[in-house]
């Protein structure tokens, strides 16, 4: 007697484990790994994804549960997808359900969501229309079908013939005049597709060609190109090579959701195909629909947040990462994987080219440039102005103390306005003011759930902290020795909007930041009326930073960089000279050479001046040596094990415990330091530490790493606390 292995099945919960089930023998030739099942759990039926088969049973026989269906006839994720999740659910140490479900678009995580495309098809039963006199407008759907359709109609076609027939269908179908049947959507066929292409520039032509010829395997180039300088069009020019080839499809990710709608707009004028959009501002229902058709292979084209680098896609040729320093490319909640890195490692699985696009490079990719591990190209001219903006620096220590904008930045400002161009002031601080402060004696405004001061905001007149959301009134008096002698501290966008109503009455302004963006749609209309100088003033956050073109904006104010040089954090420094370069590139985009104001308190700081004096490379350069001299990434690759807790003697305990058998199980390359306490210790109410383990390779030890994290889970003190482990992190926090 032949036994029929059990079924491994991964689960939506955080244990690292698959679960094995016994599979009743009709289901068991409908398996195929990457199908999702249902099976019981406890008391409820849950919804899991099955991945293999195997002999030996983790529990005792009996204890073993049957699977009670399979839901989909054919699996969702493919060998490749599947292979990569379980790939980065190794690599970042997360459990694998973690992974795969956060793989799936949330509809298909539920069990009734059809796995794979269907169309609802409409027949006649019967041919005798009499005895539905009384009912003209069912009388005229059947009449029509008998005649016109009499096989079957998509739901969807009968109901734009007739608009508003909803209910009289539902009634023909409950009367059986007529039927209505699902059925598979057929495959779409590929065609060619057409594209438009503008004449690139010698500069973009050669390293387009340069490209092309590296099109046939693996082969990951960091195309770094100043802003403007037409890397978009570039990679326009390589897509359109990729999908001459039928069974083709590539792959864009972006960082944010805010540059989907622009380069949509762009990929659908150049190429007349569908272009398929994942991110997480897409209702569930379309967007699991565009995951389905990009898994069969029937979309083509598809540009998306990180969350789309583990979407199937059967032929996928290219993939092009834009923007790649940007750190939202990280998730950091739940599953913590950087969608850069994987995209690299499944270019690799499928041994295609892979190019990683950006003005502002991250060291990690200079660091693979310098090891030759990438090919490196690079763009140092404008497509439209042959002049980079010239970059002034404003000494604040000249100014008078609470002064805002430099009497420098407010003459050009005068300038550039007169001359009906746009300015952008950069600050990224929302809010009014980040500090409320006795004068008599030195109390600040705190959050009661974190250690830090609450933001004063003035379009709600309230204190707001921006690490929990905690609101509060502001108060008058103060908190500790009821003097009324308080007063707001520092400047935040809101505060830069009022002191613009004085000084600059004359000129409409616009503030872009989260607050201002928060409502659905709100960024887009403001972005356009920016397009069409309803405002000539532009004051934002970060935001602001990101890609966007303002062709008539020739003057950017950098109102404070001084916070990368004061932060803990090793990255501050590059994120703040990223932020920078990207936010001076929004300037004199268009012929006119466009000017840039820095203001700092600290005018002679060795980065900062190589970054203004000379440029980008020369200042990464420069800061990558001190990285390596202090061994710190991307020398050295990092973990985290972070833990908090409403106590913070739980969180030392488990740290100190999770420390010493770290020192048993690993050996002396991995370096292990903590339990650290980081700047802000309590954060909602939550205390906060973590132990930071440094390896010298990449993925180096991962077993005995695997092991350790066994190992805290049984810890006895490891349900006091919440805990998770952060590989390659971005954040020391
Ligand atoms: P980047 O992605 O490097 O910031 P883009 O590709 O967006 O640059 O190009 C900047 C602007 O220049 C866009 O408006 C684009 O349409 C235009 N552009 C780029 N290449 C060309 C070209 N060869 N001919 C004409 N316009 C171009
Ligand atoms: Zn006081
Ligand atoms: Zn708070």
């Amino acid at each position: 007697m032949t036994t029929i292995p059990l079924a491994q099945i991964v689960l939506d919960n955080p244990l690292r484990k698959l679960f094995d089930y016994q599979i009743p023998k009709d289901l068991h030739t409908q398996l195929t790994p990457g199908c999702r099942v249902l099976v019981p759990f406890g008391r409820r039926m849950l919804t899991g994804v099955f991945i293999g088969f195997t002999d030996n049973a983790q529990v005792p026989e009996h204890k073993l549960k049957q699977i009670k269906t399979v839901i989909d006839q054919a699996p969702l994720f493919n060998h490749e997808t599947l292979q990569l999740i379980m790939w980065a659910a190794h690599y970042y140490h997360t459990a694998l359900g973690c992974a795969v479900f956060t793989a799936l678009p949330p509809a298909l995580r539920k069990a009734d969501t059809h796995g794979t495309l269907h169309e609802s098809y409409i027949s006649p039963l019967q041919a005798d229309a009499e005895k539905l006199q009384r009912a003209p407008k069912q009388k005229a759907i059947f009449t029509w079908l008998l005649e016109q359709q009499p096989h079957a109609v998509t739901q969807s076609e009968l109901q734009q013939t007739f608009p508003k027939s909803r209910s009289a269908i539902q009634c023909l179908i409950e009367k059986g005049y007529i039927k209505n049947e699902t059925r598979a959507l057929p495959p779409q066929s590929q065609h060619p597709i057409d594209s438009h292409s503008l004449n690139l520039t010698p500069a973009q032509n050669s390293i387009s060609q340069a490209l092309l010829s590296r099109l046939n395997n693996f082969n990951p180039c960091l195309l770094e190109g100043v802003t403007g300088s037409g890397k978009t069009e570039i990679y326009f020019s390589l897509i359109e090579k990729v999908l001459q080839t039928a069974a083709s499809q590539v792959l864009i990710l972006v960082p944010e959701i805010g540059l989907t709608p622009q380069l949509q707009l762009r990929l659908q004028k150049h190429f007349s195909t569908e272009i398929g959009l994942l991110h997480s501002n897409i209702t569930e229902t379309t967007r699991y629909k565009t995951w389905l058709k990009i898994s069969r292979g029937d979309i083509r084209v598809v540009l998306g947040t990180r969350l789309a680098v583990f979407t199937p896609m059967p032929q996928l040729k290219m993939i092009i990462v834009d923007e790649e320093h940007d750190p939202s490319f990280k998730q950091q909640e739940g599953f913590l994987y950087h969608a850069r890195d994987v995209a690299i490692y499944r270019a690799k699985q499928n041994n295609i080219p892979i190019i990683l696009g950006s003005a502002t490079p991250s060291f990690e990719s200079l660091h693979n440039v310098s090891t030759q591990k990438y090919h490196h190209l690079q763009l140092t001219e404008r497509v439209f102005s042959d002049q980079l903006p010239s970059i002034h620096v404003s000494d604040m220590r000249a100014q008078s103390a609470g002064q805002i904008l430099s009497r420098p930045l407010v003459d050009a400002m005068q300038r550039h306005l007169s001359q009906d161009k746009q300015v952008i002031l950069f600050l990224n601080r929302r809010g009014y003011a980040p500090a409320l402060y006795c004068h008599d004696c030195g109390w600040m405004a705190k959050c009661p759930r974190c250690d830090s001061n609450m933001t004063y905001h003035s379009t709600h007149n309230k204190l707001i902290c921006h690490h929990c959301d905690y609101h509060m009134p502001k108060s008058s008096i103060c908190g500790e020795c009821q003097s009324s002698n308080v007063a707001l501290l520092g400047h935040g966008t809101q505060r830069i909007e009022e002191m613009l109503e004085q000084a600059f009455p004359q000129y409409a302004h616009i503030r872009l930041d989260r607050d201002s963006t928060r409502h659905k749609g709100s960024m887009e209309t403001i972005l356009d009326d920016i397009h069409q100088h309803k405002y000539q003033i532009i004051i934002g956050t970060q935001i602001l930073s990101k890609g966007h073109d303002f062709p008539d904006v020739t003057l950017v104010g950098v109102l404070d960089i001084d916070y990368g040089i004061y932060s803990h954090d090793f990255r501050a420094m590059e994120r703040s000279a990223q932020l920078l370069m990207q936010v001076a590139g929004r300037a004199g985009r268009r012929n006119v050479r466009g000017e840039v104001f820095v203001q700092t308190h600290n005018p002679d700081h060795p980065l900062l001046t190589t970054l203004i004096q000379k440029d980008y490379t020369s200042f990464a350069q420069q800061a990558l040596s001190s990285r390596k001299e202090y061994q710190l990434p991307p020398y050295v690759y990092h973990i985290i094990l972070r833990a908090r807790a409403g106590h913070p003697e739980a969180v030392q305990a488990f740290l100190i415990q999770a420390k010493n058998s770290a020192h048993t199980i690993f050996p002396k390359e991995i370096k292990i330091q903590g339990p650290i306490i980081p700047a802000m210790e309590k954060k909602a109410g939550q205390y906060r530490a973590f132990l930071l383990l440094t390896r010298t390779q990449r993925g180096q030890h991962t077993s005995l790493i695997n092991a350790w994290i066994e190992h805290l889970s049984q810890q006895k003190n490891a349900n006091r606390v919440y805990w998770s482990i952060d590989v390659d992190p971005i954040e020391f926090t």
